[in-house]
C-alpha cells in the first residue's frame, strides 16, 4: 500500500481508508483465527491460542460458538473448494517470487515495471482468462538519482537516507538542524528555521492494526517540505514511518504546496532521528549536508492489466491490486502480494469451470505509488460500466483477518450476507486507493484487511522482499479473495440499487 501520491497522500487515506474502527474486533478476530482450521500466524499474541486450530472443515471451535452463542454460519461448497485449492500448494508464493526476483523494483516509468506488466498479462493468458489486455495509462515519472546525507558537525558520519518521491534534487545543501516533534512546534518557531534543515521527528504510534497509526505519522512525510519551506528552511527531513527499524529509511510520496518554493526532502532512519533529537536537545549544533540527484521527468506510457472471467450478465465484480512499487526493495508485500492475490484468485475461479452470474474482472493498476493514474484512468475508461463492487488488496500478504468496506447500508448488508460462508467479516470502514474513484460513483468498495502487525516494518524499504512473505498467509489471502469474488458475483442483490451508471 502506498496510500501515496503527490496528489493524494492524505486524499486516498482520508477518503477511502479512514482509521479502521474494527467494531467487535475481539470477537471477530477470534472467529477469524479459528476459521476452518487454518493457522493464521500472528493473529493473536498468545502462543497457546495461536497454536489452536479447529478440525478441518469446521467453521468455528465449539468453545467459541458456545461463548458467543451464534448459530453455525451458512456454507457454500464453492467457497470450500476455492479455499481448499488455494491452501493446497505454494503456487502463490512461487509466483510472487517469480515477480519479485524476475523484475526487481517496479517504479513508475521503469523498464522493470513494463516487463512485469507484460509478464502479469502472460500469466493471466496462461490461466485461460478472457479479454486479457493492456490498457494505456500516461504516468508521471520521478527518478531518485544518487543521494547522500552526511553529518558534518559535531563529527563526520554518513547517514542512511531515502529521498521522498516527488522531491526536487540538490547539488548539496549544508546547514544546522532544527528538530521539531509536530507541525505546531514548527509553527511556534516560524521564521527561526530560515536557513536551517528541519527534521520532523514524530514517531508512528504502536498498535494493531498498524494502518490506524499510519496516517497521523505520514502527514509529516507528505507535507513536511511544504510546511518547513514556508518558513525558509533549506531542506526537510522526516523520521521514517515505522515502529521498528534496523537503520532502515522508508521512502514514500510527498507533495509541495502552491506558492511555496520547493525544498529537497528525504527520510532518515528512526535511530538517526532519535539521535539527532537527543543531540540538539542537549544544545549541540548538529550540521548535515544533503545531496540528492532527484529529477521529475515527462509523463511516460504505462499500462493497466485487465482480464475477465465472463459471467452471465454485464455486471462487474472487480478485484484489483497495484503492480508498480517504489524503487527500493522488490515490492513484495507492497503490492506484489496483492498482484498475486488477484492473479491466483482468477486462476482458481477459472479452474472451477462454472460461469458466475456476474463477470469477475481483474485489474492490475499501474502508478499507484506515484500518481494514482492507473486508478483514475481505469475509472475514466470503465467507470460507467455496471460495477457492483470493487475489491482491492494493498495492505500486504499477511494472514487475512477480514475486510474493510465503504458503501450504502444496503450494499454493506449484501456484502455481509455474501461473506457469511467464508468465515471472515467486515472489520470496519475502508477500501483502496486505486478503486477510490469508483467509490465516488457509488460503487461498494472493499479492502482486504490482513494481519499488518509487521507490514510497516518493511513498507517502502529495501527490505520489502519476498522472504518476508509467509506462503500459507499469502495462500489464505488468495483463497479468501477468490471466495469473496465468487460470492459477490452470485449473491442476489435484492433491494440493492444498481451502482454507478
Ligand atoms: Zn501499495
Amino acid at each position: 500500500m502506498a496510500l501515496g501520491s503527490p496528489v493524494g497522500e492524505e486524499g486516498p487515506v482520508a477518503t477511502t481508508l479512514p482509521p479502521v474502527r474494527y467494531p467487535l474486533s475481539v470477537l471477530l478476530l477470534l472467529l477469524a483465527c479459528f476459521h476452518a482450521g487454518a493457522p493464521i500466524a500472528g493473529c493473536v499474541p498468545d502462543g497457546a491460542v495461536a497454536s489452536a486450530s479447529a478440525a478441518p472443515g469446521a467453521r468455528t471451535t465449539g468453545a467459541v460458538v458456545a461463548a458467543v452463542a451464534v448459530p453455525a454460519p451458512p456454507t457454500d461448497p464453492v467457497v470450500d473448494r476455492l479455499l481448499a485449492a488455494a491452501r493446497a500448494d505454494r503456487a502463490a508464493w512461487d509466483r510472487l517470487a517469480a515477480l519479485c526476483d524476475g523484475f526487481g523494483a517496479r517504479p513508475t516509468g521503469s523498464k522493470a515495471l513494463a516487463n512485469a506488466i507484460a509478464w502479469s498479462a502472460d500469466q493471466l493468458r496462461a490461466d485461460k482468462l478472457a479479454n486479457v489486455r493492456l490498457e494505456p495509462v500516461s504516468v508521471p515519472v520521478w527518478s531518485r538519482g544518487a543521494e547522500s546525507l552526511v553529518m558534518t558537525a559535531p563529527y563526520t558520519e554518513s547517514l542512511a537516507l531515502l529521498g521522498l518521491g516527488g522531491s526536487v534534487g540538490t547539488a548539496g545543501v549544508e546547514a544546522s538542524v532544527v528538530v521539531v516533534p509536530s507541525f505546531e512546534a514548527l509553527d511556534a518557531l516560524g521564521p527561526k528555521v530560515a536557513g536551517k534543515i528541519v527534521l520532523f521527528n514524530r514517531p508512528m504510534d504502536e498498535g494493531v492494526p498498524s494502518i490506524n497509526h499510519y496516517g497521523p505519522a505520514v502527514a509529516y512525510r507528505s507535507q513536511g517540505a511544504a510546511r518547513a519551506g514556508k518558513y525558509g528552511a533549506v531542506a526537510a527531513l522526516v523520521r521514517s514511518v515505522t515502529t521498528r527499524s534496523l537503520n532502515s529509511p522508508h521512502t514514500g510520496a510527498m507533495r509541495y504546496a502552491a506558492g511555496v518554493a520547493p525544498i529537497p526532502t528525504a527520510a532518515v532512519a528512526t535511530e538517526d532521528a532519535d539521535r539527532i533529537a537527543r543531540m540538539t536537545a542537549a544544545g549541540t549544533d548538529v550540521r548535515l549536508r544533503l545531496t540528492m540527484g532527484a529529477t521529475a521527468q515527462p509523463d511516460a506510457p504505462s499500462h493497466n492489466v485487465v482480464a475477465d472471467l465472463p459471467g452471465e450478465t454485464d455486471e462487474l465484480v472487480l478485484i484489483g491490486a497495484h503492480i508498480d512499487s517504489w524503487d527500493v526493495g522488490t515490492g513484495a508485500h507492497d503490492d506484489g502480494a496483492g498482484v498475486i492475490h488477484v492473479i491466483e484468485a482468477m486462476r482458481h475461479l477459472r479452474a472451477l469451470g462454472i460461469t458466475p452470474k456476474r463477470t469477475i474482472r481483474a485489474v492490475l493498476f499501474t502508478n499507484e505509488e506515484y500518481g494514482l493514474r492507473g486508478g483514475t484512468t481505469y475509472d475514466a475508461t470503465h467507470g460507467a460500466e455496471p460495477h457492483v463492487a470493487a475489491i482491492e488488496s494493498d495492505l500486504g500478504g499477511g494472514a487475512p483477518l477480514g475486510w474493510t468496506a465503504t458503501g450504502t447500508p444496503a450494499d454493506t448488508a449484501w456484502l455481509t450476507t455474501a461473506l457469511a460462508p467464508t468465515g471472515l467479516g467486515v472489520l470496519g470502514e475502508g477500501g483502496g486507493a486505486d478503486i477510490g474513484p469508483l467509490g465516488a460513483r457509488g460503487v461498494l468498495l472493499i479492502g482486504l484487511a490482513p494481519d499488518d502487525t509487521r507490514y510497516f516494518d518493511i513498507h517502502h524499504t529495501e527490505a520489502d522482499t519476498v522472504d518476508k512473505v509467509d506462503p500459507a498467509a499469502l495462500a489464505e489471502g488468495v483463497g479468501q479473495l477468490a471466495a469473496l469474488a465468487w460470492r459477490l458475483a452470485n449473491e442476489p442483490r435484492v433491494g440493492v440499487e444498481r451502482a454507478s451508471q
